[in-house]
């Protein structure tokens, strides 16, 4: 097994324990401090001041690292720094676009899909994305207490249609590993579950989340691993980054990666390209690319279907085909994501 040492690593090549949580703890929560550390133009003050008052400016110092100081357009700070137009109301724009609400079949779990079902293992982010579609989710109904976990496990246990278990949130690596190490047992037991999928920005974020606590509880499962990663611009991969793909694929995690087409992020076709690339020098897949969500709040990332769909044409005669993302929209009632057609 080959780990790679991060900059806060010890002696045995992982990161040192609870490093992550001490990075966590000390993200950057208010805009001014942001604003400051990447070297804003006062002027960006006001705006990142009102937006963080809808939804709460979270950039841990890991992921600010990787932004160019002095550019507000930089595509990873765009995609954490609160506009004034956030509080735009915008006619198609809503808090719910995936009408999650309808789904949410017992506290915590939402279950769309035939074989699999999602839990909220985790209310909170290591980062919070401006364009998130859970940006007004309302987490504080949803965080199950133990009692709680038990009736969403018989739940699990109960549908024997069930294959795959997904752990979401918010962040669902933001739990300690002592509740997460508890949660995969349980499902372990469940004989009919096949496969653990975990959602998370975490190792992306904070690559040092990826520790030797973490990894114990993900090496002796028994249920097939499968992480699905966030990323979406080549810059958010360093070599922690990397490192912290090498240490889950070492356990056997198989690695993917979702985005989203973004306004002023990753909308032109040399970006996707670079995307890609990246991604499979981190031993990622591409998945999907996700069609916006009409968020409110997130209007000014909103990217077109037709758009979008060019940009997949273009993009389709620059890549193999296996790093190709599909380009899908979620359609709330709908049994599957909808793939969109491309030209
Ligand atoms: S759920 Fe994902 S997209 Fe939304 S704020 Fe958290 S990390 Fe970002």
């Amino acid at each position: 097994m080959l780990l790679h040492c991060s900059p806060s690593g010890n002696d045995d090549g992982l990161p040192e324990p609870g490093a992550w949580q001490r990075q966590l703890a000390g993200a950057i929560r208010d805009p001014r401090a942001l604003c400051q550390r990447l070297g804003l133009d006062p002027s960006w003050l006001a705006g990142a001041l009102s937006g963080h008052e809808l939804f709460e400016v979270r950039v841990p110092e890991a992921f600010a690292a990787r932004m160019r100081i002095g550019d507000p357009h930089d595509p990873l700070l765009r995609q954490v720094l609160p506009l004034a137009n956030e509080v735009d109301d915008t006619p198609g724009f809503v808090t719910d676009p995936l009408e999650e609400a309808q789904h949410t079949a017992r506290r915590g779990l939402i279950h769309k899909y035939a074989g699999r079902v999602l839990l909220i293992t985790s209310p909170a982010c290591a980062v919070n994305c401006r364009y998130c579609f859970r940006r007004h989710f309302p987490y504080s109904d949803n965080a199950p207490t133990r009692l709680q976990w038990d009736e969403t496990l018989n739940y699990l246990r109960d549908d024997t249609s069930l294959r795959e278990a997904i752990l979401s949130g918010g962040d669902p690596l933001a739990a300690s590993d002592r509740q997460l190490a508890w949660l995969v047992a349980r499902l372990d037991g469940i004989a009919h579950l096949k496969r653990l999928r975990l959602h998370t920005r975490l190792p992306v974020v904070i690559p040092d989340r990826v520790d030797g606590v973490m990894l114990d509880w993900l090496a002796t499962t028994r249920l097939q691993k499968v992480m699905v990663l966030h990323i979406n611009h080549a810059n958010e991969i360093d070599d922690a980054v990397i490192a912290a793909c090498a240490r889950l694929k070492a356990v056997g995690v198989t690695l993917l990666n979702q985005s989203v087409i973004l306004k002023g992020v990753n909308d032109d076709v040399d970006s996707l390209e670079a995307l890609s690339e990246r991604l499979f020098e981190a031993d990622i897949l591409p998945y999907y690319l996700h069609a916006f969500d009409p968020v409110a709040g997130a209007a000014h990332f909103a990217v077109s279907d037709e758009d979008a769909e060019a940009l997949m044409a273009e993009l389709r005669t620059r890549l193999p085909g296996f790093l190709m993302p599909t380009l899908v929209r979620e359609i709330p009632g709908e049994a599957s994501k909808t793939p969109l057609q491309g030209v």
